[in-house]
C-alpha cells in the first residue's frame, strides 16, 4: 500500500465559472487557473501521483502548455489514473476536505463524489469530499480564493 497527499490552492475572481470536483456550482465568482482551476480535482491529482512517486499535476500537465488551457481537470485525473495504473497502482480510496468560506457545498457532494469516482474507476463509496471554512481567517476567510487538500491511498494492481 502507497499515501499520498495533495494541497492545492485557487484564486477566485468575477468572470469565471465556479467548478469542484467537476461539478458546476453557482456562485458570483469561480477559480482562476490555466485550466478549469478546479482545485478539489487538482490535490487529488496530487494525492494520487504523489502515492505513485510520480511528482505532481504540474510536472505531468505544466500551465505553459496550450494544451491545458481551460480544460476540464476530470480530463487530467483520468491521465493521472491511467499514469499510475501504468506504474502498477490502483486506487482504494480518497479523502478530500475543500477549504471555502462560501459558498455551501454539501449540497454538492454527492455529485462531486460520482463524477470523481467514475474517473478513478472506484465505487462512489472509495472517494469522500468533505468541506470546512476556515472561521473568517486568512485568504481562504477572507474569501479571496478556495483550497484543497487530499489523501489517496494506493494498492498495487492484482496481476
Ligand atoms: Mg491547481
Amino acid at each position: 500500500m502507497r499515501i499520498g497527499i495533495g494541497v492545492d490552492f485557487h484564486r477566485l475572481t468575477h468572470g469565471r465559472r465556479l467548478i469542484l470536483g467537476g461539478v458546476d456550482i453557482p456562485f458570483e465568482r469561480g477559480l482562476l487557473g490555466h485550466s478549469d482551476a478546479d482545485v478539489l480535482t487538482h490535490a487529488i491529482c496530487d494525492a494520487l501521483l504523489g502515492a505513485a512517486g510520480m511528482g505532481d499535476i504540474g510536472v505531468h500537465f505544466p500551465d505553459t502548455d496550450p494544451a491545458y488551457k481551460d480544460i476540464s481537470s476530470l480530463v487530467l485525473l483520468s491521465h493521472t489514473v491511467k499514469m499510475v495504473h501504468d506504474k502498477g497502482y490502483q486506487t482504494v480510496n480518497v479523502d478530500a476536505t475543500v477549504i471555502a468560506q462560501e459558498p455551501k457545498l454539501a449540497p454538492h457532494f454527492p455529485a462531486m463524489r460520482d463524477r470523481l469516482a467514475q474517473r478513478m474507476n472506484v465505487p462512489a463509496d472509495a472517494v469522500n469530499v468533505k468541506a470546512t471554512t476556515s472561521e473568517g481567517l486568512g485568504h481562504t476567510g477572507a474569501g479571496d480564493g478556495i483550497a484543497a487538500w487530499a489523501v489517496a491511498l494506493l494498492r498495487p494492481v492484482k496481476p
